[in-house]
């Protein structure tokens, strides 16, 4: 295709070949593997001589595509689709870190990712130190002879604190690290990793890329050497994502960018309107200007994304009724939807933990996060508000 297409472009265009029927639109192929005719065309398909799918745990052509399109907008080499972003996080650590290795994480990452890196890396002798995403000084302290990978995620959830994507990018190349981005909160619409030195970007499909809460998908992209050994692993392992799915995320891509520029441009409006309301301590969005990193998201973002949060005054209980008192907004373990979605993290998904494990995450009692959707934004506002004056 046309170097020169935006990525967008060649994202919508990117497409499987087309059948005997000259369809427009994608079909599904929903076969578990794929045919020869005769031996000496299995024997070339299963020796890598010719480029053919053999069993789709391995490659099919829906995957593929799905896989090209999130290439294209990340401007990456190579890639790999799997069932869920948790085992696209997975094999690119099991796949690329052996005993004896050590990581540098930024300390707010996603929930499982903590998981993973805590309860099973240590099982396979894979070390981890944390740093904070506020404290650029504490990166290069923390690498080691041994270590072998940065991993980030930015903006980070749910504090939305932004990371240098240029400083990291430098950082691992000094020290010849494998860079790794969980770029799901930007999407690749506002932020593309590989541009500041990124080795690998993984995602959870299953946020805007689907977009509207229906499948579960996850896809790695990046340098071919590594994603080659990223596949290895997964083809032997098989998390791999199913046609149906990568055909369903495939064809959601195509609005990928019409949706971002909706999902940030109300997400924009509802923090501004929010700054300065009596009940809330603090508005945070990456693209107000009083975001401590406000400068360095204009920088590396093309919009502020989908996320707003805020701190209620009231605290606890304070957050809790606000979630009561919605009316429109869902109460849903889940974001990146085109319905707005409302979570007061103390009380609901990181209730198991003491306050002072939470405010190490950057919850305070009273943070609300809000994913915000496609509806009509004064809607959105005037739901938040009349939830704000029962909080
Ligand atoms: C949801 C999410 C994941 C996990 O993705 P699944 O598709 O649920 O497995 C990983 N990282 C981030 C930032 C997420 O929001």
């Amino acid at each position: 295709m046309n170097d020169k297409l935006h990525p967008t472009t060649k994202a919508i265009r990117t497409q499987i070949d087309r059948t005997n029927e000259m369809e427009h639109s994608s079909p599904l192929f929903l076969t578990s593997s794929f045919m020869y005719n005769d031996v000496e065309m299995m024997r070339a398909a299963f020796a890598d001589e010719i480029d053919v799918n053999i069993y789709s745990r391995f490659s099919n052509p829906n995957v593929q595509e799905f896989v090209d399109r999130v290439c294209a907008l990340e401007g990456a080499e190579y890639g790999y689709a799997t069932a869920s972003g948790m085992s696209a996080i997975f094999a690119s650590f099991m796949a690329l870190l052996k005993s004896g290795d050590h990581f540098v994480c930024c300390s707010s990452v996603f929930g499982s990712t903590i998981t993973i890196i805590n309860k099973y890396l240590p099982n396979y002798g894979i070390e981890v130190t944390y740093v904070s995403a506020t404290n650029l000084d504490e990166w290069e302290a923390a690498i080691k002879p041994n270590t072998k990978m940065i991993y980030l995620e930015t903006p980070t959830n749910p504090g939305l604190d932004i990371i240098d994507l240029e400083f990291a990018g430098k950082l691992a190349k000094k020290h010849n690290l494998i860079f790794n981005v969980d770029n799901c909160f930007a999407t690749p619409i506002s932020q593309q990793p590989i541009k500041y030195g990124a080795d690998l970007v993984v995602h959870s499909a299953t946020k805007w890329m689907d977009g509207q809460g229906r499948v579960l998908g996850g896809v790695v992209v990046g340098k071919k050497e590594l994603i080659e050994k990223i596949y290895l692993f997964c083809r032997s392992t098989g998390p791999s994502l199913s046609p149906f799915n990568a055909w369903v995320l495939s064809k959601s891509l195509e609005t990928l960018d019409v949706r971002m520029e909706r999902h940030s441009n109300n997400a924009f409006t509802i923090a501004k309107k929010l700054e300065g309301h009596p009940k809330i301590e603090r508005v945070v969005y990456p693209f107000l200007e009083s975001h401590p990193a406000y400068a360095i998201a204009k920088k590396q973002m093309k919009n502020g994304g989908a996320l707003v949060s805020f701190h209620l005054k009231g605290g606890l209980e304070s957050g809790k009724k606000f979630l009561d008192a919605l009316q429109l907004l869902t109460l849903t373990a889940n974001l990146g939807d085109s319905r707005s979605i409302a979570s007061h993290p103390a009380s609901t998904t990181h209730v198991k933990l003491t306050d002072a494990e939470r405010l190490a995450t950057g919850i305070t009692p009273g943070l609300i996060r809000i994913s915000v959707g496609l509806e009509y934004v004064d809607d959105i506002i005037n739901d938040i508000l009349q939830a704000l004056e029962k909080s």
